[in-house]
């Protein structure tokens, strides 16, 4: 059992969570601090997971193993330690760690990335009835389920986002519907191809009034239409209540004869935040735009389990570590500018044939910008960043990738 205190001159920085906030904070430690710094990543799984190629996994067949890699490795690659472990508790004010297996960790700085739980038992029947494609369980069970699948109305959509009060972040009533676009058209042009397309037909449903509410009108106009040109549906303000064999219920009374539902659950703060007292009222992990835990100074959060992070989008999440680190450094002695959190939403909703849409807007956060890139450019766009991704260990592609992709559209904007 590793039990380092910090009676070394080096400052102890431990990450909790191996996911996209998490490792993109480790390799920025690695930049800004080297080895000026003891960094330990905990995280109870051995393998990182991107989670924008499950679609692949669950709708084309693509093997599991492809969208994941060891942690080890990249904890390797920067020099640090991994400690595979479930987190129980935190004490902030003693600042220790509570591992399952009865180890204590202590630290000088501690990066909150765990993300959120999927709350599928939330669901009535899901169990059964359910299909999702939210982690590397789910999206294979889907792909299984469609190798058999015979037809009929299919439904796609997600659970609503509860949020707290302490943060001032846009209020939306879904997580994040980027994975619920990619999934209808990737579906929906997997059910043609099967010959299923007459008979299955597809519909996306919202809890919200309006679906893809965190972007602007003409990204949502853009959207809209290819939903229209695919002849996919749309239902809003349907919260799912239960589901049964033939059916799918809404908290309004009303029901859809359904034989797929596929459900983002509710995103729910892990219990061990709420229990360590570091969550809202929603449990959600509030912090200043410097990612600083509002009540604690020596805590960072990133990520899905962070208040600030509306929607839940892996792009938020390494923005936030990015200055999160940036943070910390300036703190430990090094002049580093410390960006000003200004996020965007960036999904890729991959389609067949090589296409895709990409969408890049920030209206939510009173930007000016609110762009689809739709074909195989856009496509070409989301392979190359899952090969970035997974080939280094985790890092992001250059920064000025996302620069001229930045300038091209505001040339885009400015010409409308
Ligand atoms: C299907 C799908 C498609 C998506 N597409 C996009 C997209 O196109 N663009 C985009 O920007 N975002 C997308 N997202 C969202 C993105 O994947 C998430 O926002 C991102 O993964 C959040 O990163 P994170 O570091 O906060 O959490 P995660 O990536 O979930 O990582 C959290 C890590 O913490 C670990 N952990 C949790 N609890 C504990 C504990 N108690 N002890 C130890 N370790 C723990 C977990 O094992 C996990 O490894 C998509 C999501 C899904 C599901």
């Amino acid at each position: 059992m590793y039990n380092k205190g910090t009676n070394s001159m080096k400052k102890r920085i431990i990450i909790v969570g191996g996911g996209f906030g998490g490792i993109t904070a480790m390799h920025a430690l690695k930049k800004q601090l080297g080895h000026n710094i003891d960094v330990v990543l905990i995280d109870y799984r051995s393998e990182t997971l991107n989670k924008p190629r499950l679609p692949d996994v669950a709708i084309k067949g693509e093997n599991v193993e492809h969208v994941r890699f060891l942690m080890k490795d990249a904890v390797k690659q920067d020099g640090y330690l991994l400690i595979q472990e479930t987190v129980l508790k935190i004490d902030a004010l003693a600042k220790k760690v509570y591992l399952k297996e009865g180890g204590i960790e202590t630290y000088d700085y501690l990066i909150l990335a765990p993300g959120i739980e999927k709350h599928y038992s939330g669901i009535d029947g899901f169990r059964e009835f359910g299909y999702s494609i939210c982690d590397d369980i789910q999206a294979p069970r889907l792909w299984r389920k469609l190798q058999s699948f015979k037809g009929g109305p299919v439904f796609i959509g997600s659970m609503p986002y509860k949020s707290g009060s302490r943060v001032d972040a846009p209020k939306l009533l879904a997580p994040c519907e980027g994975p619920v676009g990619e999934i209808m058209f990737l579906l929906n042009d997997f059910l043609k191809k099967k010959g299923l397309g007459d008979s299955s037909p597809v519909t996306a449903f919202s809890p919200a009034k309006i679906f893809f509410e965190d972007v602007g009108e003409k990204v949502r106009n853009n959207v809209g239409k290819i939903m229209k040109s695919e002849g996919i549906g749309l239902i809003t303000e349907k919260t799912v209540l239960r589901l049964d064999a033939n059916h799918i219920y809404f908290t309004d009374g009303t029901s859809e004869k359904c034989a797929l539902a596929i459900i983002l659950p509710e995103y729910k703060p892990y219990d061990f935040i709420i229990k360590s007292g570091l969550g809202d009222e929603a449990g959600f992990i509030p912090t200043d735009e410097q990612m600083r835990h509002l009540d604690f100074p020596k805590i960072f959060a990133v990520g899905d389990a962070t208040s600030l992070s509306v929607p839940k989008l892996g792009h938020i999440a390494v923005v936030q570590a990015d200055i999160a680190v940036k943070a910390i450094a300036n703190e430990l002695g090094k002049k580093v500018k410390i960006p000003k959190f200004d996020p965007a939403i960036l999904c890729i909703m991959e389609r067949d044939n090589y296409q895709a849409t990409m969408i890049y807007s920030n209206v939510l956060y009173k930007g000016k910008l609110d762009e689809t890139l739709n074909g195989p450019v856009a496509f070409g766009m989301k392979w190359s960043f899952d090969f970035y991704y997974n080939f280094t260990r985790g890092h992001m592609p250059p920064e000025f990738a996302e620069k001229l992709l930045v300038n091209h559209l505001r040339k885009k904007t400015k010409k409308v």
